[in-house]
């Protein structure tokens, strides 16, 4: 399996900056939850690992929702009457809002106003907005941009098409030996912005790269997907073999300067929630544990009672509580190659947990083994040689076939990584077997 280790601090810069790159060269495309900006993007992913694109025809019934009518926009500007566009959506495709119906007329101000949204708090900004359930159309523009526009006739254009359609998703399926699945789930319908959408696509799509042709012990699928709609069409496809899900996280606005927060999901208690806990708490950067809400992300809907899947959401800045958040500021420099890079780290050392977590049972019970012997008790002396001494009679002394190795990483407090080379070593030598062999010989 994957180990953290192979991945080495030189190698995470790299991963850094090509995590930053992938989402760079996505940053421009003008994404919604259905059309051809998801579309492009998606055929980008694809360039990089196995997906299969599934559309979904408008009208189609999932749960309580209607798959929508596709939108797509070519262009879209505000004119001014000498014919300079004041406001462009080929400069910034947040200009227009998301799902905005076409539009072609010359309106005096007043009544292009109610069409018009800023953020005066921040008036170099550009707010992110939709419309998706309801029919308008809107411009959304720096608030400096707004001051400037005077009492005269504009020409508004939205060069848009809202007609029947489909919902296109894409999903990643990496064999495991088990049929029990672990789903990564983020969401690709925003557009130009950068933490929350990119973030978590790039992190996702080398996530599955990394796990890509390797021996796994779990099945992983990763959707990449309209957020909402797309995870609630995806449930109703595959209502039947959801219940495969062992473990699942949602990946959402994780390339920010901000420490870690981790989602519990609706359970509290999943294996999941436990793995990201204890890979947090010893990720040498500031994190934080958050009890489950039903709102957010996509957990909601995996979390929802009918599912009740084992889902949590990873994020470092939580959504809504940063100023940049659904604004033009959620740019490119506002996710950093070092963040990206730590947020990977910390979801391939949750995957590692996942993979390796097993119980094991201690093959010399009455009393301590000699570990000198055996060559197991080290040296000594160096703060890490006392780490490895202690992992190995954690897990010695708690491996009655009753405790699984997460169990033992959470109560002594050393890392999973090092109780997990521990029963390796231990293993090797014979004091220890997984309790599946042992149950059957
Ligand atoms: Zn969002």
């Amino acid at each position: 399996m994957s180990n953290l280790k192979e991945i080495e601090r030189t190698d995470l810069a790299e991963i850094g900056s090509d995590l930053h790159g992938f989402a760079a060269s996505l940053y421009p495309i003008c994404r919604s939850i259905t059309g051809n900006g998801i579309r492009q993007t998606l055929g980008r992913i694809q360039d990089r690992i196995p997906l299969r694109i599934h559309e979904v025809p408008t009208g189609t019934a999932v749960f309580d929702w209607i798959v929508p009518k596709e939108w797509n926009i070519r262009d879209a500007y505000i004119k001014a009457p000498g014919g300079r566009r004041v406001v462009d959506f080929q400069q910034s495709n947040l200009h227009v809002m998301s799902y905005s119906t076409p539009v072609h007329a010359t309106l005096p101000l007043n009544e292009i106003r109610p069409h018009l949204f800023t953020i005066p708090d921040h008036p170099d900004w550009i707010p992110y907005r939709t419309s998706y359930y309801e029919e308008d159309w809107g411009f959304c523009l720096s608030h400096n941009q707004m001051l400037e526009l005077e009492n005269v006739d504009y020409e508004v254009c939205i060069d848009s098409t809202l007609e029947d359609g489909h919902l296109t998703y894409g999903e990643c399926y990496l064999a495991g030996r088990s049929q029990d699945e672990v789903l990564i789930s983020c969401h690709a319908c925003h557009p130009s912005l950068a933490n929350d959408n990119l973030s978590g696509l790039a992190v996702a799509t080398f996530l599955a790269e990394h796990l890509s042709g390797r021996d796994l012990r779990y099945s992983y699928r990763f959707l990449f997907i309209p957020g909402t709609i797309g995870a609630i069409t995806w449930l109703a496809q595959n209502r039947e073999t959801a219940g495969r899900i062992r473990h699942g996280l949602v990946l959402t606005c994780i390339g920010d300067a901000s420490g870690f927060h981790y989602k519990k999901s609706r359970r509290g208690d999943a294996e999941i929630d436990r793995a990201a806990a204890c890979v947090l708490r010893d990720c040498g950067e500031a994190s934080e544990i958050l009890d489950f809400s039903p709102y957010g992300y996509d957990e909601r809907q995996y979390c929802s009672p009918g599912f009740n899947l084992p889902v949590g959401c990873f994020m470092r800045s939580v959504w809504g509580t940063f100023p940049e958040y659904h604004t033009s500021a959620d740019n490119l420099d506002f996710i950093q190659p070092v963040s990206l890079a730590g947020s990977f780290h910390a979801c391939v050392a949750i995957v590692d947990v996942l993979e390796e977590n097993r119980k094991y049972v201690n093959q010399n019970p009455f009393c301590e083994p000699q570990l000198g012997r055996r060559n197991l008790y080290g040296s000594g002396g160096r703060e890490s040689a006392r780490r490895e001494i202690d992992a190995r009679l954690w897990v010695l002394n708690l491996s009655d076939g009753k405790h699984s190795l997460l169990d033992i990483a959470e109560r002594s407090e050393i890392s999973f990584s090092t109780i997990s080379k521990a029963a390796r070593t231990l293993s090797q030598t014979g004091l220890l077997s997984p309790l599946s062999e042992v149950a059957a010989n």
